[in-house]
């Protein structure tokens, strides 16, 4: 699925739409550079879970979780953003594994930086930059 999108509001749009598909479980892998709106997206999808709180950038954390109900069933949204992480030892011991859950939705900011540690199900989501307020976003599922 391809989107274009010429403000914040609109690409939270496309994130709603997309947390609406979101199992537990999901993982969402974000690609993209600094300012592409990563995080930005990642404010509609906690909208579209129904989150109500207000989600800010991690940058400093790595991660924050908000519990949450989806369909009624208790589960954790876990953003994450691994600007900050430096080499491969540094993600491994981020304990990663642990939030790959069934309880869980994920979404990560620069997942490109632990690629082959993704789950391979999962969804990539590729935001470009082509203009000051325009953003090319890419949605694809992989199985
Ligand atoms: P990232 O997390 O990828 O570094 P942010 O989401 O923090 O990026 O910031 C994106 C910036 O781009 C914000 O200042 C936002 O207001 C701006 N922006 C302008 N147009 C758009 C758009 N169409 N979609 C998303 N962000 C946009
Ligand atoms: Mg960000």
């Amino acid at each position: 699925m391809e989107a274009r999108t010429n403000s914040p509001k609109e690409t939270k749009k496309v994130a709603e739409k997309l947390a609406k598909t979101l199992a537990a479980g999901s993982v969402v892998a974000l690609f993209g550079d600094l300012g592409a709106g990563k995080t930005v997206f990642v404010q509609g999808l906690a909208k579209g879970l129904g989150i109500n709180r207000k989600v800010i950038s991690p940058t400093f954390v790595f991660m924050r979780s908000y519990p949450f109900l989806h369909h009624k069933k208790p589960l954790t949204f876990y953003h994450i953003d691994l600007y900050r992480g430096q080499d491969a030892t540094d993600f491994r011991n981020l304990g990663l594994d642990e939030v790959f859950t069934e309880d869980a939705i994920v979404v990560l900011e620069w997942a490109e930086k632990i690629k082959d540690a993704l789950p391979k199900k999962r969804v990539d989501v590729t935001i470009i930059s082509v203009g000051e307020k325009t953003r090319k976003i890419s949605i694809k599922v992989r199985k």
